[in-house]
């Protein structure tokens, strides 16, 4: 049995920074119209280091009352200050908490090591990009436009006229956002939206409430006004549920479950808010017998095992060619027997905890069925036992399509291979969209015909070739099927939060 490397208490708070110490011991409260304010009711919920369970620290539990507050303060810097700042001022804003960002960069990695699980090498690759993503979208401000034109004749009887259109932020927005990459969700979220103008009210995941108090400061600190940025921590059910159904808001963003996208689109058809989703995935890996099997083996053990494969674009149905099905195998299960089990901040750590117990059973119940199935382990298999919310990387080979383990959004460590044979490429394509989700998706080949065929034929929104889940700044990203509506990401970003309004004028 794996033992994963857990730190003491003591020598975890060695190896914080002083400013993590520091954060840690402060209040994490609401942020609401520029101040920082405990929740309407004086309710708290407590947050944990999932590696240790050991908890963390308390923060402001908010629900309707408070998300009714956050959305008025976020009204009236709609109307208000938000809209007299130009393009080019809230471009300045935006990269100035690009820069806050930067300079605060180790303390927000710490907090989401201590808060999410995620090993420490991970988040400071996030927190970088983050500051990418920030720089990204204030350059889209600088560059919002419209379009001139000029309406057919039949349109006016005489005279000529001309039609323009202008680009106007939606409103109001309401923003809900899942744990599993927090900090980069909230930047995610928040960026096109501040770009496009609008103002937003923001609801983190309870699991991971603290990365995002943290970026509310710094946002105060670059100058955004007040009002412009609410962050509200609360139960989704409450929290989450009273801000889709606002009349003030205009629009929803939500990242988490398809369930809970589902549901949340309901809600918004009943006063027709602008929505869009980005739910969850189950995302093929196909691997030809002509690929480098030495960039394979590792690329494809990530595609599943990043974040403990609790991420939406995780490739956990692996397609690989006879001619090369054993000895990927094998690559692929020595590769896990080297990933490092961890706490975060342990160093070389590769694969940290789950994010709860409940999400640790719910893996477990998934490796358990496919143990129980004709599907062969050749890998992990097992929950550790201890205090942290730690699985195994696991592998399953010889699986079928109608398996839970291949149907089904683990959202865990656990890989499903399968064999295809001949030099068709239409069966693997067929298994590979034999699934509700098209989120992302990777085919690994030398041949460059049958890379772009392949490419161009799986149903998903995101295709990487021998590279998997290429996400930044400038790539759109979103989901084909029940993986969303829209696309977050590049200029598409902006689309979500922007209008379009034609102008006509008779000359
Ligand atoms: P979740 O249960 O759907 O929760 C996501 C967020 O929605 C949380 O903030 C949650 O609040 C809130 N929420 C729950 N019920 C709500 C309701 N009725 N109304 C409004 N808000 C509500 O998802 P999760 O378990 O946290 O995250 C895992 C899922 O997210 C996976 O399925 C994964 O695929 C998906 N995901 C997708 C992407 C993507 O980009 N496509 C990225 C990351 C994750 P609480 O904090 O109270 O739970
Ligand atoms: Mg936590």
């Amino acid at each position: 049995m794996v033992r994963p490397d857990i730190p003491d208490a003591d020598a975890v708070s060695a190896a914080l920074s002083p400013a993590t110490r520091e954060a840690l011991a402060g209040d994490f409260p609401l942020l609401i119209d520029g101040r920082f304010v405990e929740a309407a009711s004086g309710r708290h919920g407590t947050t944990s280091d999932p590696a240790t369970g050991r908890d963390l620290a308390r923060f402001a539990m908010g629900a309707a009352e408070d998300i009714d507050r956050a959305v008025a303060a976020a009204a009236r810097a709609f109307e208000g200050p938000w809209s007299r700042i130009g393009n080019f001022g809230r471009a300045r804003l935006l990269r100035r908490l690009a820069e806050l960002l930067e300079a605060n960069a180790r303390t927000l990695a710490e907090i989401e090591v201590l808060d999410n699980g995620m090993p420490l090498i991970l988040a400071e690759m996030i927190t970088r990009g983050n500051v990418e993503l920030l720089n990204y979208y204030a350059g889209w401000a600088e560059r919002i436009e419209g379009t001139t034109t000029s309406p057919p004749e039949r349109i006016l009887a005489e005279g000529d006229a001309l039609t323009y259109t202008l680009r106007e932020p939606v409103g109001v927005v309401g923003q809900i956002i899942p744990w599993n990459v927090p900090l980069s969700m909230a930047c995610l979220k928040l960026a096109p939206a501040l770009a496009a103008g609008c103002t937003v009210v923001l609801k983190p995941a309870e699991e991971t409430p603290l990365s995002a108090v943290l970026l509310g400061r710094l946002i105060l600190e670059a100058g955004i006004p007040e009002g412009v940025v609410n962050i509200v921590n609360g139960d989704g059910a409450e929290a989450g549920h009273a801000l889709v159904r606002h009349p003030r808001v205009s629009k929803i963003a939500f990242t988490g479950s398809t369930e809970v996208g589902k549901a949340i689109a309901r809600d918004c058809a009943d006063d027709l808010k602008k929505v869009s989703l980005e739910l969850g995935g189950k995302s093929p890996v196909i691997v030809f017998p002509d690929a480098d099997i030495a960039r394979a083996i590792p690329g494809v053990a990530t595609a599943t095992f990043f974040l403990q494969g609790q991420n939406c674009m995780a490739g956990t149905r692996i397609f690989v060619h006879a001619d090369i099905y054993e000895e990927l195998l094998e690559g692929l299960a020595n590769h896990c027997a080297r990933m490092k089990i961890g706490h975060g901040l342990a160093p070389g750590t590769m694969i940290g905890p789950l994010i709860s117990a409940r999400q640790k059973q719910r893996v477990t119940g998934y490796i358990e069925d496919g143990k129980a199935s004709p599907a062969r382990l050749v890998a992990g298999g097992n929950a550790i036992e201890g205090e942290g919310h730690f699985v195994e990387p696991t592998i399953f080979a010889d699986v079928s399509p109608d398996m839970r383990i291949v149907r089904e959004e683990i959202f865990g460590p656990v890989m499903a291979v399968q064999r295809f044979e001949g030099d068709q490429i239409d069966d693997v394509v067929r298994l590979a969209n034999d699934s509700v989700y098209g989120l992302s998706g990777s085919v690994w080949t030398r041949d460059l015909a049958t890379a772009h065929r392949v490419a161009g034929r799986v149903r998903s929104g995101h295709v990487s070739v021998n590279c998997h889940g290429a996400v930044a700044a400038n790539i759109p990203f979103g989901g084909y099927r029940q993986s969303g509506w829209g696309r977050e990401f590049g200029r598409e970003g902006m689309d979500l939060y922007l209008e379009t309004k034609a102008v006509t004028v008779s000359l």
